[in-house]
């Protein structure tokens, strides 16, 4: 037997005083029991390593301790002592994933029927009982039906919406919590005080994270790490012996991804993982966890414009930790990722591409006041020349104001002033867009009105282009135009209507 089972069953916690956590758990149960209002079923539903068994046979040793029933189980008493070592005849174990199927769910029944030897209840621990075949889960409905007095199962899951409807609903359903870090820490500084082993809180911290949630990993790494210090834990020493990365290697890795740095990506990935021979998923897995921290610490603070980055390595990380797993060289997975992510164009945020078109907007509305100087300087311009390139431009930011689509379509067409009006007519716009712009027309008069200014529309100073299908209205949409144009390189790749997509 391993030292870590040792110690994991040396502090198993006796009594309901000694769970450290679960305390909705522990104080509903104490109360029941201290009014003598013991159910027939309790369902204790959680993840792997929280306590659910330890739970159980703390309830069987307050039913059938010699001086209870009794909240507080003496744990001394020979009933008491025989629970813990799980040799108690009343006290019946069974692990569903094994014994799933309809023979053992018979045998139970025929063995409900009979009272107890000792104690006095017969306490039925059915660890993983998602896992019972139909058929068993029939059997033992009927059972739960019409329990006998003296009968209290206990049903373990870490599923429980695998649980047949009519089961639950015979069940008193405890919802076992993922343990805190806090939580963690406080268990482990206990048994290393016990145990006599020197630790630095943030070593035991740093297990703590590993284990996330999980009592029996923290026991389990607690263990690996002793073995490998000697009994001195310190921070170093955990990351070594667990094979974990350093949270500020982490944090250089990911600086490294967002500065788009490809060199000390690779560097720290080289150094940290492959050269020491750690797991390359267990890394993956570490990453994950602390973007996810990263991400809801900005999120919560309204950093959203580095949430969204984040979010994107978030994603990046969460389909590659499934394929390290399985392929035979997950680190050179990894390493393309990285230069993946490294090379890519700047992730643009909605904000930023925003102020893109914005500023181009406005170059747009300028190069209107260029064309007008020219055309006043050979005649053709009349009526408040002077302030025209201000009112086109005050035009152009009201309608984008209102209406940035549109302020989009306005700067492809051709706006003209003529005998005192400005004169909107398609331009390099398509049949299609300057049909959209129109019936926004209203739009712009209103606007172009609260600035003193008249509107008119000419529908064919230049034949549009006959557009003959989607992808060509695409390709001449403004704002797919302008995407075009601020991002390098990029290219329509496929048009879908709206409600396809
Ligand atoms: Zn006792």
């Amino acid at each position: 037997m391993s030292r870590y089972q040792v110690i994991a069953r040396r502090w198993r916690p006796k009594s309901f005083n000694e769970v450290v956590g679960q305390r909705h758990v522990v104080n509903t149960l104490k109360s029941a029991i201290e009014r003598g209002k013991i159910a027939h079923a309790y369902l204790f539903s959680g993840p792997r390593g929280v306590g659910k068994t330890s739970m159980a046979r703390i309830l069987a040793k307050a039913l059938n301790c010699e001086k209870g029933p009794t909240p507080e189980p003496c744990c001394e008493c020979e009933n008491c002592r025989e629970i813990e070592r799980g040799i108690f005849v009343d006290v019946i174990e069974m692990d569903a994933a094994s014994n799933r199927g309809i023979d053992e769910i018979r045998e139970l029944r025929e063995s409900v029927r009979y009272a107890p030897t000792k104690g006095r209840y017969k306490v039925y621990i059915i660890d993983e009982v998602h896992m019972l075949t139909e058929q068993a889960f029939n059997a033992l409905l009927k059972t739960l039906e019409e329990p006998p007095s003296h009968v209290v199962f206990v049903f373990a899951t870490t599923e429980y919406r695998k649980i047949p409807q009519t089961i639950l609903s015979r069940c008193i359903r405890f919802d076992f919590k993922p343990l805190t870090e806090d939580e963690a820490v406080e268990i482990l500084s206990n048994i290393c005080d016990a145990e006599g082993v020197e630790y630095e809180e943030a070593a035991l911290r740093a297990i703590a994270r590993a284990a996330s949630g999980s009592l029996r990993d923290a026991e389990m790494f607690l263990e690996q790490v002793i073995a490998y210090t000697g009994g001195k834990i310190k921070g170093d020493a955990v990351y070594e012996a667990l094979g974990l990365v350093e949270e500020e290697a982490l944090e250089n890795f990911l600086k490294a991804l967002v500065e788009r740095d490809v060199e000390p990506a690779l560097h720290i990935f080289h150094k940290r993982v492959v050269e020491r021979g750690y797991d390359v998923a267990g890394f993956v897995q570490s990453l994950l966890e602390f973007i996810g921290e990263r991400l809801k610490k900005q999120a919560l603070s309204g950093d959203t414009a580095d949430a969204v980055k984040l979010y994107t390595f978030f994603k990046t990380f969460l389909e590659l930790s499934e394929k390290v797993k399985r392929h035979p060289f997950p680190d050179m997975l990894v390493e393309a990722e990285i230069i993946r992510l490294t090379a890519l164009p700047p992730l643009e945020d909605i904000k930023v591409l925003l102020d893109v078109l914005e500023g181009k907007a406005r170059s747009v509305s300028s190069s209107f006041e260029k064309k007008e100087e020219k055309r006043e300087a050979v005649g053709e311009g009349r009526a408040k020349p002077a302030s025209y390139g201000a009112d086109a431009d005050a035009l152009a930011d009201a309608v984008s104001r209102r209406d940035k689509p549109l302020s989009l379509l306005l700067k492809e067409a051709d706006v003209r002033f003529k005998d005192g009006a400005v004169v909107i007519s398609p331009g390099k716009l398509g049949e299609v867009s300057w049909g959209k712009l129109r019936e926004k027309e209203d739009v712009i008069k209103e606007q172009a009105d609260a600035l003193g200014l008249d509107v008119k529309f000419e529908n064919s100073v230049k034949k549009a282009p006959v557009v003959r299908n989607i992808r060509e209205e695409a390709a001449e949409n403004p704002v797919v135009r302008e995407i075009l144009s601020v991002f390098d390189n990029a290219l329509i790749v496929d048009v879908k209507k709206r409600g396809e997509i």
